[in-house]
């Protein structure tokens, strides 16, 4: 039995690399019965014929999985929010940071397009990329037009799987394609020239990137939280989560609750107030969301 990752997904065959070999491969064995289907990203065992062909017979366990893009295994998800053109939300990149969180995923912020920005434009940008590190997260702020505005990123793959996300328009397609033009991902532009949309794409890649893999396919598409629970909702919020052993109340939701670690924080100013509205709005979307039958 041989070892390897499925790095690509494609009309039910599963290409899986095993050292410096790609052996294509079809599934078969054990985890059928157990209703899961092979992932890109999943390491399988599997059983090589005839050259470069095989057959996956187990499936390792995951330690994470989305659903859109189908990938499992990821190390790293990379949002993308652009300060300007569309607009720097905030509230969009909190939704991401959260999904993302909530699926232990480690997230990276890069915020692009900050070649469009004038002086004020550029301070505001700045002073909140100084609030998402004092949470503890990673940002950089980039642009794709202006390669004096590109940091040195290749680091950030190395043995790494990740998966870029963020809403469309912001550049992912245009900073993957700097980074790695091997790549040549269709951007806005190259779509508008060939007169169509960006297709969607019907399988799942993982493709080498410096000394790493992306997904091909943005994630995160659906940006619900279908799958956290209300109580759930505040492990997210890293900054909340560092706090919470503090309130008075067990289980205590961080809303109406008295004595709360997490509201006295807010009003110290220890935690973002913008976090904390976000934090009681997705509360409410939790609460309020129809049950799924
Ligand atoms: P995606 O949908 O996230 O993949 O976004 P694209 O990469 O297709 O970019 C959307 C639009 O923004 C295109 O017109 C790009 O040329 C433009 N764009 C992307 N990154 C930058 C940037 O850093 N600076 C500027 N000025 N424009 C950018
Ligand atoms: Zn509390």
């Amino acid at each position: 039995m041989a070892e390897g990752r499925i790095i690509k997904a494609l009309s039910g065959f599963y290409y899986v690399q095993s050292d410096n070999q790609q052996y294509v491969c079809k599934g078969r064995g054990l985890f059928r019965n157990k209703k899961i289907t092979p992932l890109v990203g999943d390491y399988v065992e599997f059983e090589p014929k005839d050259g470069n062909e095989g057959y996956i017979m187990e499936i390792k366990e995951r330690s994470n999985e989305l659903i859109r893009p189908p990938i499992a295994n990821i190390d790293q998800a990379i949002i993308v929010s652009s300060a300007v053109d569309p607009d720097f939300s905030t509230l969009l990149l909190d939704r991401f940071l959260v999904l993302i969180e909530s699926k232990h995923i480690e997230p990276i912020i890069l915020i692009t397009k900050v070649d469009l920005l004038n002086e004020d434009q550029l301070e505001n940008i700045k002073a909140y990329k100084h609030q998402y590190e004092q949470i503890g997260y990673r940002v950089e702020l980039v642009s794709s037009k202006n390669q004096d505005l590109l940091p040195e990123l290749e680091p950030y793959f190395d043995g790494k799987v990740s998966v870029f996300a963020g809403q469309s328009g912001v550049g992912k397609s245009s900073l993957i394609n700097v980074l790695d033009p091997s790549l040549l991902l269709e951007t806005a532009e190259i779509s508008k020239s060939l007169g169509r949309g960006k297709h969607t794409t019907r399988h799942v890649e993982l493709m080498k990137i410096g000394n790493g893999l992306i997904a091909d396919t943005p994630g995160f598409s659906v940006l619900e939280f279908r799958e956290i629970e209300a109580e759930e909702l505040a492990d997210s919020f890293p900054e909340f989560s560092a706090r919470m052993h503090l309130c008075k109340f067990r289980g205590c939701m961080h809303d109406k609750e008295p004595k709360c670690a997490v509201k006295e924080a807010v009003e110290n100013e220890e935690i973002a107030v913008f976090r904390y509205k976000h934090y009681l709005r997705f509360l409410e979307e939790i609460q309020t969301r129809k049950p799924r039958y």
